[in-house]
């Protein structure tokens, strides 16, 4: 999953997150205990790392979600 430019930042498909995959612009993220530098400082972004693509669910929450479509699976 990556978020593009057309991302409005309004934070929805962080809330929607099963799997807290989703950070906001320009934050520190942590993975085994290493913090990352952010993906974006202009958009949300996707850990891809972290996100299980919905396994399990019925759709992909993210994407359903998202105003802007602007979330797409690579
Ligand atoms: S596909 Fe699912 S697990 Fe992955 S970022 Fe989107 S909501 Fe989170
Ligand atoms: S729901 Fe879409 S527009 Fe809103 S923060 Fe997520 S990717 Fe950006």
């Amino acid at each position: 999953m990556k978020i593009t430019e057309d991302c409005i930042n309004c934070g929805a498909c962080a809330v929607e997150c099963p799997t807290e995959a989703i950070y906001e612009p320009g934050i520190v993220w942590k993975i085994k205990e290493k913090f990352m530098p952010p993906i974006s400082k202009e958009h949300f972004f996707i850990i891809t790392e972290i996100c299980d693509e919905c396994a399990g669910l019925k759709k992909i929450k993210c994407i359903a979600i998202c105003p802007m479509d602007a979330i797409k699976r690579k």
